[in-house]
């Protein structure tokens, strides 16, 4: 859904609903539903093949024991009460005027659709029938999408609307098989594909300032390792979108305690990303992306107790205000470049 107003007061020409360069989930939701509409990041229960020796062990190498998903919440046993616990916290001051909220129950850690298929049913049911839910989301991996779980989903959006986020974090697969991601991507527009098949929205998650394997070199400012270069980041950007994927998630590289690449990182191996270079390459992402691209997140959030760098990001506000002035600085607007990417 593309939601546009014509002229900002920039007066710098067409914008999006809310004044936003970009076609923001959260004014999407807004304008679908009247009323604020907020993610509510649950515990799926699952595991994940990446971590069991299904398709590899000890994980994506960034990925932290929570399984990234730091934030979500067990529901003390049950996705009810988590949901009445979340709409019970709101203040009339964060509601802003809309007298009741809706939420999406996100299941968010490990690879959602990987735990055994009733527990699958018995979650996702429970939480996309709540009365204050409008829809489903559910994270996972390209290669744990079964045709069962696939007709579940299906099943369930016709209930309400069920959008599965991918995470594909690079589309460069030397990159990726040194992160340990364990899958090819060419499975991501095939998955993509087969949710499209079937009635769901899809979302899929990268990921900007990846260290990139030894036999690319060098980095030019004398670490062992490089970073992946503007041109790759933009390229899995743009594969994103051209597998017909609904949305994009962007998300900038946190080094966390106790992974794989914390070993990396303070062994001096590479380094993280300035919240300048960061802001100027989601610009760049943004300027490149379909209007009708869907954008659920342009930074992302660690727990500070495990949170190892860049420490900056550890004020998402700060990070979210900085890149809105890059964004107003450069004049990015949400698809304003994709022609000459064409
Ligand atoms: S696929 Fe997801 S849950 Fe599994 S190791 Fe990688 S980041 Fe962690």
């Amino acid at each position: 859904m593309v939601l546009k107003e014509t002229g900002s007061p920039a007066g710098d020409g067409c914008v999006f609903a809310g004044g936003a360069r970009y076609n923001k989930t959260g004014d999407v939701l807004k304008t679908k539903y009247g009323t604020k509409v907020y993610k509510l990041a649950l515990s799926s229960g699952a595991t994940c093949p990446n971590r069991d020796g299904t398709c590899g062990t000890g994980g994506c190498i960034f990925c932290s024991s929570s399984g990234s998903g730091d934030f979500a919440q067990d529901g003390g046993g049950s996705i009810t009460a988590a949901i009445d616990r979340a709409a019970a916290s709101l203040s009339a001051s964060k509601l802003k005027g809309f007298e009741k909220p809706l939420f999406i129950p996100y299941f968010q850690d490990f690879s959602a659709t990987y735990a055994p298929l009733e527990t699958q049913r018995a979650k996702f049911t429970e939480a996309i029938n709540h009365p204050l839910a409008a829809e489903l989301y559910v994270a996972t991996r390209p290669d744990c999408l079964p045709d069962d779980v696939v007709d579940l989903l299906a099943e369930l959006s016709r209930v309400k609307p069920v959008t599965v986020e991918l995470g594909l974090q690079t589309c460069d697969d030397a990159v990726a098989s040194f992160l340990n991601r364990g899958y090819p991507s060419r499975m991501f527009p095939e998955a993509v594909a087969k949710l499209k098949a079937a009635g769901l929205n899809t979302v899929g998650h990268m990921i900007a300032g990846l260290p990139c394997p030894p036999s690319y070199g060098p980095s030019d400012d004398g670490f062992p390792l490089r970073l992946e270069s503007r041109d790759s980041i933009l390229a899995t950007a743009d594969f994103i979108t051209s597998s017909g994927a609904d949305g994009i998630k962007i998300h900038l590289l946190h080094v966390l305690e106790n992974t794989a690449l914390a070993g990396m990182y303070k062994k001096g191996l590479f380094r993280t990303l300035s919240l300048e270079e960061y802001a100027g390459l989601v610009c760049d992402i943004i300027d490149i992306l379909p209007e009708e691209t869907v954008v659920h997140r342009i930074t992302g959030d660690a727990p500070k107790s495990i949170l190892i760098s860049p420490l900056w990001s550890g004020d998402k506000k700060i990070v979210l205000n900085f890149i809105a002035r890059e964004m107003a600085r450069r004049g990015t607007v949400q698809g304003r470049l994709r022609s000459e990417k064409q």
